[in-house]
């Protein structure tokens, strides 16, 4: 028992001192090498990128401005989420998103790459752009998630300025909310808006993010499914990526993201994956109430949407060859169950 034991820390000081664990982490850290995971290479000019809701459109054009500036998949994710994150009159990212039932906007974000390396923050407060928060903790440390007041530390430490979140509006919004106090797990279109973003660049390297103010008038100190690696979030470069939108806790239950992905590598089309990944919640809890969009990009540049119930919508924007412009549309995801 006791070599157990012995066996057990001296490897737990071996992970440790790997991790730099104990040390203070200021420095910017490298990952190990990693082998075996080689993006395919697509046509020249075939690069894709889809984000949910009305807002994906923007996102979109960000995401290929920074692909045009000679940005990777990566930096599209990156250049999409902080736009949306920036816009001060939408509710539910960002600046400007509707508050816990304290008053608190709590952020939470996640990002993630074609080699599989994933960054991610939740219940960050005072943090203007949590998904570049969340690109730092994937490159720069050895950790995969930060969470709250550690978050914040990291951010300062980065330089990231204390930026408060509660606008005038979403003020309002919360006092007239208060009124009733009703919460209510529901979602509905005004207060689901996370945008989760996927991207493949001209190389096929896959990247994707996702970042929200969360579920309005939460607990103080919940945390959804879009921080989460595998829930709202998941790519995997060989195969393909997909995000979530929508109740967290019914994402988180079912792990959606990953199934998505999980799926697609057993043959299904980003399509039918996502209609798979809503079957699951129908499945195994009541849906009436709830929504859950899933939206997936396969490596093979196709594209899927469904949801539970109506009014779910993404965003697509695909070059139609090299040098051609960027076709963009707007779509209404398909929606309900067998
Ligand atoms: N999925 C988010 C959450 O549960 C909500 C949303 O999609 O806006 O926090």
């Amino acid at each position: 028992m006791a070599s157990t034991r012995r066996t057990f820390l001296t490897q737990a000081a071996a992970i440790a001192g790997t991790l730099g664990i104990g040390a203070r982490w200021n420095q910017a850290w490298t990952h190990p090498p990693r082998v075996g995971i080689n993006p395919v290479v697509v046509e020249e000019g075939q690069a894709v990128m889809t984000s949910t809701w009305n807002h994906g459109m923007l996102a979109n054009d960000a995401g290929f401005q920074a692909l045009d500036a000679g940005g990777s998949a990566l930096d599209m994710i990156e250049a999409g989420a902080r736009l949306v994150e920036s816009d001060a009159e939408g509710l539910s990212v960002g600046i400007g998103g509707l508050p816990d039932r304290d008053g608190n906007v709590t952020l939470d974000a996640c990002i993630m790459d074609h080699r599989g390396d994933a960054g991610s923050v939740c219940f960050v407060q005072d943090v203007a752009h949590p998904i570049s928060l969340a690109r730092n903790v994937m490159e720069n440390t050895p950790h995969v998630m930060l969470a709250g007041a550690g978050a914040e530390q990291y951010a300062r430490e980065l330089g990231m300025p204390v930026t408060p979140l509660l606008t005038e509006q979403a003020q309002l919004a919360w006092e007239r909310w208060k009124e009733t106090s009703n919460y209510q797990p529901i979602i509905n279109i005004e207060n689901h808006d996370t945008i989760g973003l996927l991207a493949m660049d001209d190389q096929g390297r896959l990247a994707g993010g996702c970042t929200t103010s969360g579920v309005a008038y939460k607990m103080h100190g919940r945390v959804g499914d879009s921080p989460i690696i595998g829930a709202g979030l998941y790519v995997d470069g060989d195969i393909g990526g997909a995000t979530a939108t929508g109740l967290g806790e019914a994402v988180m239950r079912t792990v959606g993201s990953f199934l998505v992905v999980e799926l697609m590598r057993q043959g299904a089309s980003a399509q039918e994956a996502c209609f798979e990944a809503v079957q699951r919640i129908i499945r195994s809890m009541p849906t009436e109430d709830l929504q859950v969009g899933y939206l997936a990009l396969g490596k093979d540049g196709q594209i899927g949407g469904h949801a539970i119930h109506s009014g779910f919508n993404y965003a697509q924007h695909q070059r139609s060859g090299t040098g051609a412009p960027i076709e963009s549309v707007l779509i209404d995801a398909s929606y309900g169950g067998r």
